[in-house]
Order: structure tokens, then C-alpha cells, then sequence
């Protein structure tokens, strides 16, 4: 039995200090919104922690990118890079939605983004293995759903839901 609410803070909160112990000047709005009816899900921690982590790590670089993108080059920037978590229970389904207000992604490319290798990032930055092994983990593992919306340049939500069978 694992607590979502706990392990979405947790791992959010990780991977934020990650990228903080690299580069201190990056700040992030971070929102959880975590649905205190949830209870506890028949899930294995490390299998859906490490959805989150994959997703959180995408959701930064993917504000990071943004970040770099609207900057004026005087040294300020009017852009807040925010992360939103969004746990949900109902009719027996938990849902977890991972926002951000980042680079977003293309259409061109949004069929795509599940493929094992599949990557945009610059080599040494990304394996294009996280996304793939995620939705391997949702769906085959867990049989649940991972989908994704995305406006270029303006957020990318990925929505994961796992089903009644898994609720304990
Ligand atoms: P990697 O992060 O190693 O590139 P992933 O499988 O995690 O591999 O993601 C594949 C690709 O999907 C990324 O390279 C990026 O182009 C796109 N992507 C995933 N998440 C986001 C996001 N939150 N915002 C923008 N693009 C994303
Ligand atoms: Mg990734």
C-alpha cells in the first residue's frame, strides 16, 4: 500500500533540490494539489515513483528551456517557471496530473514521445528511455492510462490514472 499524496510531495520536492544543488539561482513555483481523499493505492512505490521522477525531470527541463527562451537579456525575466501536481480520487479511479508552463511540445513530435530513444534533448541530456519505460509502467504494469496535452510553448500535462483493481 503506497501513499501517492506523500510519494508525488516527496519526489517533487527531490527533484527540485537536485536541480537547485546544480544551478542556485533556478527557482520554480512548485503547487500540489493533492486530493487528501485519496487513501492508499496497491501500487509498488518504486514503480510509480519513478514515473513521477521521469516526469518532474522532463516538467524542469522542459521550464528550464522556456526559461532560457524568454529572456531579455538585461537580466530580468518576467516568466515564473511552475510545476503543478494534481492528485485525484474518483469513481474508484486515482488520477496524478504532472503540469508545467514550459517549452511544450510540437505537434509534429507528440506521437513520438513514447518511443524507446526517442529524445529532442542534446546527447549526454537525455537517454529518450524515461517516457517510454513510464508508460510501460502505467500501462503494462499497473494497467492504467498515461496521456498527454501539450501547447508549444505554453504547458505540457501528462495525466496518469490507475484503475479500481489497483485501490486497495
Ligand atoms: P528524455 O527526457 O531523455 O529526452 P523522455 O522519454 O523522458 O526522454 O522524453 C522524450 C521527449 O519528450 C523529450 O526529449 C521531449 O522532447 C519530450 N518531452 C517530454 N516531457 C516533456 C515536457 N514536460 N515538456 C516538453 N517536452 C517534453
Ligand atoms: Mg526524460
Amino acid at each position: 500500500p503506497t501513499d501517492l499524496n506523500t510519494l508525488a510531495d516527496e519526489y517533487l520536492r527531490l527533484a527540485y533540490q537536485n536541480l537547485r544543488a546544480k544551478d542556485d539561482s533556478f527557482t520554480a513555483d512548485l503547487r500540489l494539489n493533492l486530493d487528501p481523499s485519496l487513501g492508499k493505492v496497491n501500487v509498488a512505490a518504486q514503480d510509480i515513483g519513478r514515473v513521477l521522477l521521469n516526469l518532474y525531470n522532463n516538467a524542469f527541463y522542459a521550464v528550464q528551456e522556456k526559461q532560457k527562451l524568454t529572456h531579455n537579456g538585461r537580466g530580468t525575466n518576467a516568466y515564473k517557471p511552475q510545476i503543478e501536481v494534481i492528485t485525484h480520487r474518483e469513481n474508484g479511479r486515482v488520477e496524478l496530473r504532472v503540469k508545467d508552463n514550459g517549452a511544450g511540445i510540437p505537434p509534429e513530435i507528440l506521437s513520438k514521445i513514447y518511443q524507446p530513444f526517442f529524445t529532442t534533448k542534446p546527447t549526454g541530456q537525455g537517454t529518450g528511455l524515461g517516457l517510454s519505460l513510464s508508460y510501460d509502467i502505467v500501462t503494462k504494469g499497473h494497467g492504467g492510462e498515461m496521456i498527454v496535452d501539450s501547447q508549444e510553448n505554453t504547458y505540457t500535462e501528462f495525466v496518469v490514472t490507475l484503475p479500481t483493481s489497483n485501490l486497495l
